[in-house]
């Protein structure tokens, strides 16, 4: 089901039936303009309110209805703002405020008075905007003609952080062993977390893990390894690894579904009772959605899953990564991104092959897993950080590159990129901003994107490049 956004229009009592009436017919004709644009929410009119207690009722409606993940104000009058304290003190989701007008140009040879009266919004959203930044209210805002296509690039993806923020504070992150030991950066304040995004952040045993995938039966698991070689070249004799991952990849689905997770967390030192880390299993799981972050990174496996969710029906990739090694080539520089297996399937740009190689730590069995060059493109690099004193959004944009040579002994998928504005600028300043070796990669959103969604959440964004 299409979750939606209601267009509010502020006015008040003072006009006459005649000017409200048109403002009501005004606002419904572009909502409906904005509607039939709109790829993925509906943009519905929620009608024209007039006076504090409208407001406050709208407000009320709006945070109980679950299918409802935020709002769009304007003002096409001029509405009186202290009507809107209560109102706006009351609503807990996100707000655009669109400031804009029924008409795109002036009527030169008939403007009257009564045509300034109906058109103010010049005016009237000046006066709402003065207490949204009072309320210090972190909403977004867009201006222009409605029409415009950066007007409504604004507004859809305004539409698309808040459909994205709805679906955090619904998340659910199952955790399969804690963090690798030692490690600084995955670590974090995951009851602050709750309270910042909504993130459910819980653990699991391994054993209930192992349990699930007992369960397994073998002909599922043929089913889906017989799937594994129509869809992937299959580079490997091992049929009986790739079936290990097959029947992980059942399981971890299952044990999800069970629990509501759409995220997740695993680590190389806590496997007791699987054969291998989840590899193969663990990149498909990331193409249907669920988010990962490895080495029990569960800032990272919820960002993910929350930036996927923004992404869907944009262009490009968007999943876990870690920045691995460098070509330092002056003025040239490069990162190469993978990880020890869990790439995501959404940065392949060449056919994935299915290979089985022994992994150097962790002390299990040589692991399946789908190895491909990288997509290319625009793109950003994100870490959430827990700075002790609250959490800190860090972005980096990049460009993904052709990879300068094959790596033909490389046994993992990998991606490579270029620091903006220049490497040595670029990563000078995620270090000094404290910005994690684990990232979410993205070429379907962007840094304007990172800034709405902090925004909602109330935190810092540091944009880099
Ligand atoms: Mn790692």
């Amino acid at each position: 089901m299409k979750k939606t956004v209601y267009f509010v229009t502020g006015s008040q009592d003072l006009y006459g039936a005649e000017t409200l009436r048109q403002a009501d017919k005004n606002s419904l004709e572009m909502t409906e303009f904005i509607n039939a644009k709109s790829p993925r929410v509906k943009i519905e009119y929620y009608g024209t309110v007039k006076n504090s207690e409208q407001i406050f009722k709208m407000a009320r409606e709006v945070n109980f209805d679950e299918n409802t993940v935020g709002i769009i104000v304007w003002c096409h009058t001029f509405s009186p703002a202290k009507m809107w304290i209560r109102g706006l003190k009351e609503l807990n989701k996100p707000m655009l405020h669109l400031h804009t007008q029924f008409n795109e140009k002036l009527p030169y040879d008939t403007i009257d008075m009564d045509f300034m009266n109906l058109n103010q919004s010049a005016h009237g959203d000046r006066e709402f905007g003065h207490i949204c930044a009072r309320l210090k209210l972190n909403n977004e805002i867009a201006v222009g003609f409605y029409k415009n296509e950066s007007v409504l690039k604004r507004i859809f993806d305004f539409a698309a952080a808040a459909e994205a923020f709805d679906f955090s504070n619904n998340l659910k992150i199952a955790r399969f062993g804690d963090n690798m030991r030692e490690v600084a950066v995955t670590e974090g304040d995951k009851v602050e977390a709750q309270i910042k995004f909504g993130w459910q952040t819980n653990t699991y045993g391994i054993g209930g893990l192992a349990e699930e995938i007992a369960k397994v039966g073998e002909s599922d698991a043929i089913a889906l390894t017989a799937e594994y070689a129509r869809l992937y070249e299959m580079k490997t004799k091992d049929l009986e690894s790739v079936k290990e991952q097959a029947k992980y990849e059942i399981a971890l689905k299952r044990f999800f579904e069970r629990i509501g997770a759409g995220a997740f967390t695993d680590t190389f030192e806590d496997l007791y009772g699987l054969k291998q880390l989840p590899g193969l299993a663990t990149q498909r799981l990331m193409a249907s959605g669920i988010g990962f972050g490895a080495e029990g990174d569960w800032k990272t496996a919820a960002l993910g899953a929350v930036m996927m969710k923004m992404a869907e029906g944009k262009s490009g990739g968007t999943g876990f990564m870690e920045d691995y090694t460098y070509d330092l080539t002056e003025n040239d520089e490069l990162v190469l991104g993978a990880h020890m297996l869990e790439v995501p399937l959404a940065f392949a740009d060449t056919k994935p092959k299915i290979e089985v190689h022994t992994l150097g730590i962790g002390g299990k069995a040589a692991p399946a897993r789908l190895v491909f060059d990288g997509i290319r493109g625009k793109g950003i690099a994100v870490s959430l950080v827990d700075m002790g004193v609250g959490f800190k959004l860090i972005v980096a944009c990049i460009e993904l590159v052709k990879q300068p040579k094959p790596m033909q002994k490389l046994p993992v998928a990998r991606i490579m990129w270029k620091i903006l504005p220049n490497h040595a600028d670029g990563a000078r300043e995620w270090i000094r901003e404290g910005g994690a070796h684990h990232t979410v990669v993205s070429t379907a959103l962007n840094a304007d994107d990172m800034k709405m969604l902090a925004a909602m959440w109330d935190i810092p964004c540091v944009v880099i490049g």
